[in-house]
């Protein structure tokens, strides 16, 4: 097999903070590798050093089977594009900032032309041109964003959390172009993201980290059907729920959790199981609401964590739930840190991972 991107016994310190400790991974030629871990588990730092932008403090990196030095480190950047979390577009158009990267290995006009063009029609921004890049929605300045990496042409690709703080229908329009990109035009790609049904869905093998280690390498399955210490650490990044699946009557089923908690499910199945709930997926309110949704839990707001326009807040119903919300929502209910909340969503929103 050859290898897109290896690393080998790599570390990175800042300061007294180690970012990545003794990370060692190999991802295949065209493969989609996902990076999974909680907030501050070192997934940018090991992007950033497979990007080229952040030298290790000890181990080696090998990217396309060369190893990488101070001498090729400059040249080896230009073959792989990182595309960051946060996105920001030069406020010019479109066009513009797509071609910027082009422009700046000295390419003809015409390459530059064809190359934006054809970039466009991946991300499903064709018209777009002339549009000014930062007056497009959150999802289309995604897009552009990927589109200004995948004109550039490398063949290893690099996204940090690509669809965090987007809506559902943009945020599965990117993980559609990526795995066309994937596929069609046979690119390695690596990502890092809080998502374990995206990564399950999107990816094949998967690293999990925990603090800066790697502490699995495999598929999601495995690891959800792996040892108790990783699955907590999976529990850990997002609305992932383990129990015992019973069927009700009229084909549903409810989900019982250890400790009590019961959760109902469109799922036709029985035995044991993990499931995820997407955090958009889930409404939260200052009253108990009267709907047709299945599945009602009153809680306590323990954490806000703001994302700009989005804002993500865990609820402790006895369970954590990762709910996400808009900042408009979340300024106009006047939530904070203690206050009590209902969480509503259907059975139809469970999904098995
Ligand atoms: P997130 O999901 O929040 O993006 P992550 O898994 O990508 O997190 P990193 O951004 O790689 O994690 O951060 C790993 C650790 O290194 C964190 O404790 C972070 O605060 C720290 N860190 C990252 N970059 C720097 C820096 N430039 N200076 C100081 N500390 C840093």
């Amino acid at each position: 097999m050859s290898w897109s991107a290896e690393l080998e016994h790599v570390s990175k310190s800042y300061g007294q903070i180690l970012a990545l400790d003794d990370a060692t991974l190999k991802v295949g030629k065209n493969e989609i590798f996902t990076l999974i871990g909680p907030n501050g588990s070192g997934k940018t730092t090991l992007l950033r050093i497979l990007a080229c932008i952040e030298t290790p403090d000890n181990g080696n990196v090998y990217l396309h089977g060369r190893k990488i030095d101070d001498k090729n480190r400059d040249k080896a950047k230009l073959n792989t594009t990182l595309v960051f979390q946060r996105t920001s577009l030069f406020a010019t158009s479109v066009y513009n900032n797509i071609a910027y990267g082009l422009r700046l290995r000295n390419l003809s006009k015409n390459h530059v032309y064809s190359a934006v063009k054809r970039a466009l029609r991946t991300v499903r921004l064709e018209g777009f041109e002339n549009r000014l890049a930062k007056k497009l929605s959150g999802g289309e300045q995604q897009r552009v964003s990927l589109a200004r990496a995948l004109a550039l042409d490398t063949s290893l690709l690099l996204l940090d959390e690509p669809t965090a703080n987007l809506d559902p229908k943009s945020a599965s329009l990117i993980e559609e172009i990526i795995k066309e990109v994937n596929q069609e035009k046979q690119r390695t790609i690596i990502m890092a993201t809080h998502n374990l049904f995206q990564a399950k869905h999107i990816g094949e093998s998967a690293a999990l980290l925990v603090n800066g280690r790697i502490i699995k390498i495999g598929t999601i399955r495995e690891m959800l059907t792996g040892e108790s210490g990783e699955l907590a650490e999976l529990a850990r990044i997002e609305n992932i729920f383990s129990g015992t699946l019973e069927l009700l009557e009229g084909g549903t089923s409810r989900l019982s959790l250890e400790n009590g908690i019961l959760i109902e499910t469109a799922l036709d199945r029985e035995g044991r199981f993990s499931v995820f709930i997407s955090p958009e997926d889930i409404i939260i309110s200052k009253r108990r609401l009267e709907s047709s949704a299945r599945n009602v839990f009153k809680g306590t707001i323990e954490e806000i964590l703001d994302y700009g326009s989005l804002v993500k807040l865990k609820v402790n119903t006895g369970r954590d739930f990762i709910v996400q919300i808009t900042k408009r929502s979340f300024i106009e209910m006047g939530l904070n840190v203690g206050s009590l909340v209902y969480l509503t969503f259907k059975a139809s929103s469970v999904k098995i991972i």
